[in-house]
């Protein structure tokens, strides 16, 4: 067995050699005749050449060995079904979908936007996408009507699948009225809508431009639709995120480099050894498909890998704290993959649940998303007793930048850091203020990646190679380096530690939110005339965005009961326009926010009052005194 160390330095000093025997790992049409063109940084090119297909990947290339082994086994505890496919039936229903898409209309690189609940069509509908070489932009289904005119504006879908409704404790949330409001508020209107009818709630369709998933896919049963072979650099999807502007960035990725990125880390990673005959084990993945942990590791690495995945809709507390675990013993689960939240919630439960189901088939826990704090981590650990690896990454990169490659070289977790700088990621610690890297350690330092980004990273931002390159590449340090926006350091053995943003995007529960955004929403509130967001320190979510807002009319605000009116109005807003997770536990009135003496808004004097810290030094501030009224109410 290598040394990780080892391992790790021929993938920067012989970067194209260690990633020609990665690309070993999949199955190519043409394979690649060069490994990376990086002459036009910072756009790397990974795999020029080679044509293949993510679907063939996942799917068809298994067929001949796995064809009645379960692929997906879809979960709802919401609606208490379980539906198992195998890897021939899945095929089967991804073709089902293929075929419904391009009767709608769908060619090769157009973007279809999926807005669905945790469901198998998702699974159908991401598949079928790449499948015909169409680009798939998910939606996660939390986010609300305004959040998704957004989305359907900037990446200009000709069509869009989505369901009657999701459903979260038990309460149907339909999802047509807030799609059908989406599409009126968009500049752009999707040709088509096809509608997943489960039967939860009222699904008026639009004649000429709403379509019936289920009648269409009855028309194409027994569909064959053929992988389109691409080329490597054909973009598999758009998966949008926060940042610090309201406009959300359109995060596109390729196809091979992804294909590649996501096998090789199943195998270093997740220790996923693929002998080709025994089943290669249960990924159970409790993330939702809106976010990146979820395309990566509820669907195409485990189906990459020849594995079965679990599709999971429904709570970690319902009915019981001890759901995960007897899904983990029903299903012999052998590698799990969570957020800290999450993990957070069940630690106010009573750990009998451990004792009631067996959870030996498990061989560790991954958790990702957000910072993974030492106590949990040891709770979790103890309980399950099997490894508990953090990992660190971004939606940009698509896979782990930081964690333990235990399939290398097995390694001990050290609680509070996520690990070591991943093979590929040339991980620089930055000083913010003179621009030079940091080299000895315990220095914190803003932590940046030197170009080339490693294949599966993100190419560009959707059709904004501007805004990809002055964002995230010319940052930082004066010269042409990644910014992750993330404060962290290294220690002298080569694990990090993560220190928190340094932009205005919070983490509330592992979800990324601009702060921008929510601030835009409640700025459109009518009777509010300024407002600042912050992320408030919150035990078990990590972070909470709280606001703080001028009114416009402040004499009318002279009760609680007037105060109370007002903010229950503004959550309202932030719910029906952004979704739930976006909403502030508090809205609080002040008659002025503090500012610099140039007009700039003092957000980060605002959070450490509201998280009751030293404000540090106000000699910019242009009136102190406005703090004092931020100190009364955040302190209640
Ligand atoms: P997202 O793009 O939604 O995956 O959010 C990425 C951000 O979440 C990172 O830039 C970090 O701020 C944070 N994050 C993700 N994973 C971790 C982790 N393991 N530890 C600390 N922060 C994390």
């Amino acid at each position: 067995m290598p040394r990780y160390a080892d391992f790790y330095r021929q993938s920067i000093d012989d970067r194209d050699a260690f990633w020609s025997e990665q690309s070993r790992l999949i199955e190519w049409q043409t394979p690649p005749r060069q490994i990376c063109d990086y002459s036009n940084p910072p756009f790397a090119q990974w795999f020029v050449g080679g044509r293949t297909n993510l679907c063939h990947n996942a799917l068809d290339r298994h067929l001949a060995r796995r064809a009645r082994q379960p692929a997906l086994v879809a979960i709802s505890t919401e609606t208490g079904t379980e539906r198992s496919y195998s890897f021939a039936e899945l095929h089967a229903e991804v073709q089902h979908m293929a075929a419904v898409l391009r009767c709608l209309g769908v060619k090769k690189g157009d973007r279809v936007l999926i807005y669905l609940p945790m469901i198998a069509e998702a699974v159908f509908a991401m598949l079928a996408c790449v499948r015909i070489g169409a680009l798939h932009s998910v939606v996660f289904g939390g986010f609300a009507s305004g959040s998704l005119a957004a989305r359907i504006e900037d990446a200009e879908p000709v069509l869009v699948v989505s369901a009657d409704a999701g459903s979260r404790a038990g309460k149907v949330v339909p999802y047509k009225p807030l799609l059908d409001a989406a599409i009126a508020q968009s500049k752009h209107k999707p040709a088509a809508v096809l509608m997943v009818d489960r039967g939860l709630a009222e699904m008026p369709l639009q004649p000429g431009r709403d379509h019936e998933w289920a009648l269409l896919r009855e028309q194409q049963l027994g569909a064959v639709v053929p992988c389109e072979w691409v080329e490597s650099t054909h973009p598999s999807y758009t998966l949008y995120t926060s940042g610090t502007t309201g406009r959300p960035k359109g995060v596109q990725r390729d196809t091979g480099g992804y294909t590649v990125a996501l096998a090789a880390s199943m195998k270093h990673i997740f220790s996923v050894a693929d002998d080709g005959a025994a089943p290669a084990g249960v990924f159970f993945t409790t993330s939702d498909i809106g976010w990146v942990v979820g395309h990566g590791y509820i669907i195409y690495g485990p189906l990459i890998a020849g594995m079965t995945t679990i599709l999971y809709e429904g709570l970690p507390m319902r009915p019981d704290a001890g759901v995960w675990w007897s899904i983990v013993e029903k299903y012999r689960v052998t590698h799990m993959f969570s957020a800290p939240t999450a993990l957070r919630v069940l630690k106010k439960h009573d750990p009998q649940w451990f004792g009631k189901y067996s959870v030996k088939s498990l061989k560790a826990l991954w958790l990702a998303g957000e910072p993974l704090d030492a106590p949990t981590a040891q709770w979790i650990s103890d309980a399950l007793q099997v490894p508990v690896i953090d990992n660190y990454w971004q939606t940009e990169t698509g896979w782990p930048i930081l964690t333990l490659a235990n399939g290398v070289e097995p390694q001990v977790s050290r609680f509070g850091s996520p690990g070591k700088a991943m093979y590929g990621y040339q991980i620089k610690l930055i000083d913010d203020t003179s621009g030079q890297e940091l080299t000895s350690p315990g220095h914190k330092g803003v932590i940046a990646i030197e170009g080339p980004l490693p294949p599966g990273c993100m190419q560009t931002l959707w059709r904004d190679d501007a805004r990809f390159v002055d964002t995230y590449w010319k940052s930082l340090a004066g010269r042409l380096i990644y910014n992750t926006f993330d404060w962290g350091l290294r220690d002298a053995d080569g694990y990090h530690f993560i220190l928190g943003r340094t932009d205005d995007v919070i983490n509330v529960a592992g979800h990324r939110l601009g702060t921008r955004e929510i601030e835009e929403c409640i700025a459109a509130h009518p009777q509010i005339a300024e407002v600042a967001v912050v992320g408030v320190a919150d035990a078990l979510k990590g972070q909470q965005a709280m606001a703080f807002a001028v009114a416009r009319d402040s004499a009318a605000l002279d009760s609680d009961a007037a105060r109370l009116k007002l903010e229950g109005e503004v959550m309202k807003q932030v719910d029906s326009q952004l979704g739930a997770v976006a909403r502030p536990s508090r809205v609080h009135f002040v008659s002025a926010l503090p500012k610099t003496r140039s007009g700039k808004l003092l957000r980060r004097t605002l959070q450490a009052i509201a998280e009751h810290r030293d404000p540090g030094d106000l000699s910019t501030m242009e009136d102190p005194a406005a703090l004092q009224q931020v100190r009364e109410l955040a302190g209640r």
